[in-house]
Formats: structure tokens, C-alpha cells, sequence
């Protein structure tokens, strides 16, 4: 299709220094088969509505090329479990260029793509298995206001690629607002190349915050951005329940979204302890320490940008990253309790409730949807005190019935993407059934709507779930 050849593509960062990346095709399967196309995504970055998901497919796997398009792999490094790794960079990725929306820019990378000069010791392939997961979880994520990267096509082959079991290659076409991590500039600091740090603080100024370029100090204005929209994205993390399972400083964006969630989880049962990833041994990336690695990740960054930014400033920064997550984290929960007033101790509320919740190990999303619903099995003195003090609150709001009922069922999802639920797509979508990885994705897209057809996607994990074991390897 014409069209799609000539996709207008602009790629910013391959104008960059070549310290930056390697330019470099990719290596196509032999046998490529389309597995999902995601028609909402394609709508959203301006593709021909007639397109041929056979003839993306095409593009996607190499045959054929994005006329405007310069593709590269990135370099950057990072720190993985806390632990300091020189050089990492897009070992199995490649950025294609960017769009631009009316949500403003999306880069397009390709995931999977074969080797790069940054593969390390690796196939550069990712297998079909962790392709859906990230499929699915961009959706679910997307879905419930969670920004996040998204995934625009999914593409399978015959190749076999080694892992635990031999498994299968895939390919998907990543859309994310950038690819830029706190690890771009990790390595360029540790890297002895720290005169590019103001070239690559330019670029992400004059990409996403053009407003910042007048600013007399605006490389500190932007360090202060990426903190609280890092903060507030991790208070969304734990408003839903999300676990991301591998929070190295190579997989922050800096645009505050998201990303390159591998061993990924949704609380079931509520446990804060949750460890999503099944080699992390220490639990660092455990569900309730993501707020403060958050923060471990941003003086990652600031040691990064030191010579550049502001230290007073940056001292004030990071001491705000606590109040502006809490802040954060507030609003979502009185959202998620039908309060539209504030009171100072609404937190606290909140937390009396997830004691209870963790002590008879209730279902997290569900607990709060039955609340939502005027339902619950509050059937203990504890908790019954606590019921009697949420009504005593809800009777200090000015709100009515109606008015709670619409902002609890819009922030209390009834459908998240349970592992049970995603591995069972997977599991079909493996011998080549892939009706319920559809279904799936449709259930994952209204996931406030209740509907009397998705009831089974809103149980409780069967006994098989909890054998199940997520670990880095994709
Ligand atoms: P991740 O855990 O996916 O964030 O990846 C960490 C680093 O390892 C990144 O530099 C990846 O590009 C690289 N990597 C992960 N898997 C592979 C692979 N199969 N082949 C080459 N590089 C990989
Ligand atoms: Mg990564």
C-alpha cells in the first residue's frame, strides 16, 4: 500500500550524534504470520483506515520499507536490581521513527527485531509468550487510564528460540510516547561522554516540553517534571494494583509512562509483599516498595544530570517526589471510595481498609468493586467498625447516591488483567488458537463496563494460577 510506504515518519533522534545509536536494519522471520492488529491504536497515529494488517505485517517483519523511516537501536545503560550495568541498549529493538498525533508524538519500535550491537549475550528475539503479555498488559493498562506504551501489531513465525523450553519468535510494533529512559543518560554520564547530556536534554525539550526552552533554568524544570510524573504514575501503579516487576532504571521512561514491563502483575489477593518477578530474590521490586524505588530510580537520574541541573533545586525535587505521590494516591483512593471531599484523614481510612483486606486476604479489585456496588462481606467486628466509619464519612459528603455510584464504578475496575486469565490466552494462542487472546482484549477494553457475558474474567485465580511462575526471561 503507497500509504503505508510512505508514512510520515520524523526521526529526531537519528540527527542526534552517533554516540547515540547504531543506524541498522533487522533481521525478518522466514515464515511471518499476523497474530493481532490493534485497529483503535492505528486510528490514533493517523494509518490508512483501509489498511491491510496482512501488508503492515509485511513492514513490520522487514519485507518491505517505511520509505521515511531511519531506523536504529538505541544505546543506554542502567541500573538492574541496584546494580550499576554500563552498557545495555536496545539488544533486541529497534526505533523506527515517530508520528505525530493528536496526543502528540508516539515513537514506533519494533521489539524483537534480531541481534544489535547492544544483544550482549542475547538471541535478540522475544517469544510469542511475553509478546501477548506486553499486548495485553499495554491494553489493560491504556484502558484504565494507566499510561502506558501500547502495542500496534503482533507478529508470530516458525523460528524456534531457546529459553527455558524452546519457544517460538515474535515481533511487535511498540508505541510509546518515547523511548528515551533515565538510563540514556546514565550512560552518557558514566560513559565518558557527558558533553552529550545537553544535547539529549534539548531533544526531549524540544520534543515534549517545548514550553521549557525560554526557561532560565530548564534543564532543572525538566528534571522536576520527570520526578512527579513519575511519582504520579507510580501511585497509579498502586491505586490498581499493578506490579511491574523489573523497575531497572533502563525500563523508566522519562516521559513518565509505563514501560518495558516484563514479569508485569495484577494484585489478586491483596499482599502488599507481592513479588510479580520471579527472579527477583531479594523482593526489591516487591508491589510495595515501587514508590520508593521510584524515588531510588530518580536520584539515579539526578547523579546522571548533576553537572547540569540545579542543586539546590534538585535537592527540593527530590523531597517532593513523597508529597506529590501521596497526593496522587489520595485522589485515586477517594475516587475509588466515592468521596469528592477532602478530609485529612481519608488516607488512613483507606489504609484501615487494605489492613483488613491483606489480613483475610481478599481480592483487591473485586473488594473495592463490591463496594462500589453497595455489596459486601464485611462480617467481622473489625470490619464492621470500619463500614460504620466510611458511612459516618460518606454522610459528611454533600454528594448523592447516584453521584457516588457513577465515580465509584468509573474508578473500581471490574475486569484487570489477571495472570490466570493472560496465561490461558497464551496457552491457546500457542498451539495457534487465538479466539481467547481476542476475547480477551475486548473484555480488557471496557474494563468499568460490567457485562453479564465476561463474568468468568472477573473470578478469582483457580488453584493451577498460583503454581504460575513469571520470571525476566522473554
Ligand atoms: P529487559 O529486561 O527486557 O528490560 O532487557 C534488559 C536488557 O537486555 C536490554 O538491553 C535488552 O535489550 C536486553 N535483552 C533482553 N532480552 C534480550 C534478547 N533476547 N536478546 C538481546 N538482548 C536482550
Ligand atoms: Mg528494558
Amino acid at each position: 500500500m503507497q500509504e503505508l510506504e510512505s508514512l510520515k515518519f520524523s526521526n529526531p533522534f537519528a540527527d542526534l550524534p552517533e554516540d547515540f545509536f547504531h543506524k541498522q536494519n533487522w533481521t525478518p522471520f522466514d515464515n511471518p504470520k499476523l497474530i493481532h492488529f490493534n485497529e483503535e491504536l492505528a486510528e490514533l497515529l493517523g494509518l490508512p483506515k483501509d489498511l491491510d494488517p496482512e501488508d503492515l505485517m509485511l513492514y513490520v517483519n522487514g519485507n518491505k520499507a517505511f520509505k521515511h523511516s531511519a531506523p536504529l537501536s538505541m544505546a543506554y545503560a542502567g541500573h538492574q536490581f541496584g546494580s550499576w550495568v554500563p552498557q545495555l541498549g536496545d539488544g533486541r529493538g529497534i526505533l523506527l521513527g515517530q508520528l505525530q498525533t493528536k496526543e502528540g508524538l508516539m515513537d514506533l519500535h519494533i521489539k524483537g527485531a534480531g541481534k544489535t550491537p547492544y544483544s550482549r549475550f542475547g538471541d535478540g528475539r522475544a517469544v510469542l509468550r511475553s509478546t501477548i503479555r506486553e499486548y495485553l498488559c499495554g491494553e489493560a493498562m491504556h484502558h484504565l487510564g494507566i499510561p502506558s506504551s501500547r502495542s500496534l501489531i503482533m507478529i508470530g513465525s516458525d523460528e524456534p528460540v531457546f529459553r527455558e523450553t524452546t519457544e517460538f519468535g515474535a515481533m511487535m510494533i511498540r508505541v510509546a510516547k518515547t523511548h528515551i529512559r533515565f538510563g540514556h543518560f546514565e550512560y552518557l554520564m558514566h560513559n565518558k561522554k557527558s558533553e552529550f547530556i545537553p544535547i539529549l536534554l534539548n531533544h526531549v525539550i524540544e520534543s515534549y516540553f517545548p514550553e521549557l526552552k525560554e526557561s532560565k533554568d530548564g534543564y532543572t524544570d525538566l528534571f522536576e517534571k520527570i520526578v512527579s510524573s513519575t511519582a504520579r504514575l507510580i501511585a497509579k501503579w498502586q491505586a490498581f494494583g499493578f506490579a511491574h516487576g523489573v523497575m531497572n532504571t533502563d525500563n523508566m521512561s522519562v516521559l513518565g509512562e509505563t514501560f518495558d514491563f516484563g514479569p508485569f502483575g495484577f494484585l489478586d489477593e491483596y499482599n502488599p509483599g507481592f513479588i510479580c518477578n520471579h527472579s527477583d530474590h531479594s523482593g526489591r521490586y516487591a508491589f510495595n516498595n515501587q514508590p520508593s524505588i521510584g524515588l531510588w530510580n530518580c536520584h539515579a537520574l539526578a547523579a546522571a544530570l548533576k553537572d547540569h541541573i540545579e542543586i539546590e533545586r534538585t535537592k527540593e525535587i527530590i523531597n517532593s517526589y513523597e508529597k506529590i505521590f501521596y497526593d496522587e494516591l489520595t485522589r485515586l483512593y477517594r475516587k475509588k471510595l466515592g468521596l469528592f471531599k477532602k478530609e485529612k484523614d481519608d488516607l488512613k481510612l483507606v489504609e484501615e481498609l487494605l489492613t483488613w483486606m491483606k489480613d483475610h486476604k481478599k481480592d483487591y479489585t473485586n473488594t473495592f468493586r463490591a463496594l462500589a456496588e453497595g455489596n459486601n462481606d464485611f462480617t467481622d467486628e473489625v470490619e464492621q467498625a470500619w463500614f460504620k466509619k466510611y458511612q459516618e464519612r460518606l454522610d459528611r459528603e454533600a454528594s448523592n447516591e447516584t453521584e457516588r455510584n457513577a465515580l465509584m464504578n468509573s474508578s473500581n475496575p471490574q475486569y484487570i488483567l489477571r495472570n490466570y486469565l493472560a496465561q490461558e490466552a497464551i496457552q491457546a494462542a500457542e498451539i495457534g488458537d487465538f479466539s481467547a487472546l481476542n476475547f480477551l482484549i475486548e473484555v480488557l477494553k471496557k474494563p468499568y463496563l460490567k457485562n453479564e457475558n465476561y463474568n468468568k474474567f472477573s473470578e478469582v485465580p483457580p488453584e493451577w494460577a498460583n503454581k504460575l511462575e513469571i520470571s525476566c526471561s522473554s
